[in-house]
């Protein structure tokens, strides 16, 4: 498909072939992969996607000036759905496999897979949890081995029901007065919502503490080390 500031497309928010039109003050060349990365928004639904098109080295006025002059040619459009990012600095999870799942998990849920992104959720503590030397044949009895406080463990034994409710059809849900909840999103935001606070809790006040200036005492105790 050549460049036009309208295209057709199937749209993947509301699932029906639409008009898109273009956002032209949001198209750059991205240094990075040399494409042209353009978002267009859709006229049915709304909803934005962006799109990255391949094309002789041209700045983005040259290649909408002149629409097929550069070879243009769209390579991929994907929505933009969620936006969600952790509190947590990242940064501080030093295990690469635990950070890789939570990294995952996020993705999933930016981009509208609830239920994959609570089932990388579960993945990432039941990870934590083995590195952290947990015994026991299933994730409850993991969870529940380690030398984290009460509170933590009561946390994690919610990211993990919401991840067997991800993965199991019959795994179901309740408020108080059991009534059955049906809402992937909300149960998904929740699951990254409760391991961020506990990588926050694990990791972030370690690294406050350790930063923290340090009495005479702390500082011998340190060098000792
Ligand atoms: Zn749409």
């Amino acid at each position: 498909m050549s460049y036009s500031n309208t295209l057709s497309l199937n749209c993947p928010h509301c699932d029906t072939k639409c008009q898109f039109i273009v956002i032209e003050q949001g198209h750059k060349r991205c240094k990075n992969d040399k494409k042209h990365h353009i978002p267009y928004i859709c006229t049915n639904c709304q909803g934005l996607i962006a799109t990255k098109w391949t094309a002789d080295n041209c700045s983005p006025d040259n290649f909408r000036g002149n629409p097929t002059g550069y070879s243009q040619l769209l390579d991929i459009y994907y929505p933009i759905v969620g936006d969600w990012k952790p509190r947590v600095n990242l940064q501080l999870i030093k295990e690469e496999d635990v950070k890789t799942d939570f990294h995952e998990a996020i993705n999933c849920y930016n981009n509208g897979f609830y239920n994959a992104s609570m089932l990388m959720a579960r993945r990432a503590i039941q990870q934590e949890m083995l590195n952290n030397k947990a015994k026991g044949g299933n994730l409850y009895q993991q969870i529940e081995s380690t030398g984290i406080s009460r509170k933590l463990k009561s946390l994690l034994h919610k990211v993990k029901n919401f991840g067997n409710n991800g993965a199991h059809p019959d795994f179901c849900l309740f408020d108080e007065d059991g009534n059955q909840i049906i809402d992937k999103h909300e149960f998904a935001k929740l699951s990254l919502e409760f391991l961020d606070r506990y990588f926050a809790d694990e990791y972030e006040i370690d690294s406050l503490v350790e930063s923290a200036p340090k009495s005479q005492k702390e500082l011998k105790e340190v060098q000792n080390k």
